[in-house]
């Protein structure tokens, strides 16, 4: 665990109770900080009473002694309104910041050559991370990964000279780190999304572009100027001169920065381009979009000094994220191809414009406009096999266009989509769940999904090889 440097003695307030309110509960204490804690859910407040956390009801007490409140992510800051907490500190004058930014001062504080790289974006963020931690792994680094993603940062290791802290950072948690400078900066892309908590693209956007705000000219920002909003931002940042900036382009030659032209990866200083290596063989990291978070994962990684070399070689051994087109197995010309997490129309149209000869299992709980913004994928379809409640929508969809089967439940449908990949002889077959629909009408959350996938598919080889034995 990390001690949270600088509140030692202190009042410090904690609004929010979860797993990173906890941790960051004990973080502080350890800092010796005098924490009061409050949430609004009386289950947590029972709950962390008996993790011995002292609440104090922060609605009726009196603010002045208070030096700052820690609120946690999912709160409410600005948009649609302030939480009661978030006004009630800003009457007081009292600063209000989140676990990113506390982390970032204690690092400061420390001293101790640790390093850290922060990804954001609207995509692509946690496999970016998880694909960093890897990297700096296999190049020698003690890698430190979380926030967003696994372990809420004060869990993870204090820091020493080879730390690098590879951290997930969601725009909320931006929103409460106003003082966070890191070495490495990346800001993979920006695309309508969570505008209920921002307000606008706008303030999303220029809550992203607050990452690079505090850089300094040891620092590197990484950009992708594929989309307008990241790309204006990269303009922006590189126009102020201060950190060294890296654009990141999938498609677009760029005249200097790190770009992918048809899988293959380069490097371009402004006077020499470098090609890197071709990302085609990267099974794990498949498709487009995983080119952009490979590629600015190698910027990154070029920015911690790691060679060429090293960081393709560590990619070819990313074993890949759990759910997010994640390889279950490849027998007999059939891959199995777990894409859980994909709960919209468009997080599918990625899984299925990265292959052909797609044995497609999709349904569940559909979400607007279904699968409408998929036509132009349908030829890559051998079959589809529904499920859930999304059945009758998705088939007037593919009526006539692709044929399929009513298979209603997840098991069904791996025995026929598997069934029918076997039979076929295209020279890669793939079996891919990726819903394009929440999983609530028969799974409690989309990993639950995916498990049951991983064992209907694992269940099924092992029947077929003792069938053949
Ligand atoms: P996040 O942590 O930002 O939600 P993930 O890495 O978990 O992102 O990926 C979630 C889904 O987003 C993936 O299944 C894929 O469909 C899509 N995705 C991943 N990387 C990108 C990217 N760079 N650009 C666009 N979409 C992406």
């Amino acid at each position: 665990m990390i001690a949270v440097a600088g509140f030692a003695g202190r009042v410090v307030a904690v609004f929010g109770l979860g797993k990173s309110g906890l941790s960051t509960v004990r973080a502080l204490e350890a800092g010796g900080a005098k924490v009061i804690a409050w949430d609004d859910t009386e289950a947590k407040r029972v709950e962390a009473a008996e993790a011995g956390v002292t609440l104090e009801d922060l609605a009726t007490r009196d603010w002045s002694d208070v030096a700052a409140l820690i609120l946690s992510p999912g709160v409410p800051l600005t948009h649609p309104e302030p939480h009661w907490s978030a006004k009630r500190a800003t009457a007081a004058g009292v600063e209000i910041i989140g676990d990113i930014e506390l982390l970032g001062r204690t690092l400061k504080a420390d001293n101790t050559g640790a390093r850290v790289v922060a990804i954001t974006g609207t995509n692509g963020k946690s496999t970016t991370t998880a694909l960093i931690g890897h990297m700096v792994k296999r190049c020698g680094g003690d890698a430190q990964v979380g926030g967003n993603i696994g372990k809420p940062v004060f869990e993870l290791e204090p820091p020493k000279a080879t730390s690098v802290y590879v951290i997930e950072v969601s725009s909320y948690q931006l929103d409460l780190a106003p003082g966070f400078a890191p070495d490495v900066a990346i800001l993979l892309n920006v695309t309508p999304d969570h505008i209920d908590r921002h307000g606008t693209i706008e303030n999303y956007a220029a809550v992203k572009a607050h990452l690079f705000a505090n850089q300094t000219a040891e620092d590197t920002a990484i950009v992708g100027v594929d989309d307008s909003y990241s790309s204006d931002i990269c303009t922006s940042v590189s126009a102020a001169m201060t950190q060294k900036v890296v654009p990141v382009s999938i498609g677009k030659t760029l005249g200097r920065g790190v770009y992918v032209l048809d899988g293959i990866l380069y490097d371009s200083t402004g006077t020499q381009t470098q090609k890197v290596g071709d990302l085609h063989p990267l099974r794990t990291l498949a498709g487009a979009h995983n080119w952009q978070n490979a590629a600015a994962a190698y910027a990154a990684g070029r920015a911690l000094g790691f060679s060429r070399d090293r960081i393709l070689a560590s990619f070819e051994s990313f074993p890949g994220l759990a759910h997010r087109m994640e390889i279950v197995a490849e027998q007999d010309g059939v891959r199995y191809v777990n894409d859980s997490k994909a709960t919209n129309a468009d997080a599918t149209s990625k899984a299925l414009a990265t292959y052909r000869n797609i044995y497609w299992i999709l349904g569940g709980k559909s979400k607007e406009g279904g699968i409408e913004t998929l036509t132009e994928y349908f030829p890559r379809i051998r079959h589809a096999y529904l499920i859930g409640e999304a059945s009758d929508e998705f088939a007037r969809t593919l009526d006539g266009k692709v044929g399929y089967t009513r298979a209603q439940t997840l098991d069904r449908a791996v025995e026929g989509a598997a069934n029918d990949a076997e039979a076929a002889t295209d020279e890669l077959r793939v079996v891919l769940l990726s819903p394009a629909c929440a999983s609530f009408d028969q799974y409690p959350n989309f990993e639950v999904r995916g498990d049951a996938f991983r064992d209907l598919v694992l269940k099924h080889l092992s029947e077929k090889g003792r069938a053949s034995a």
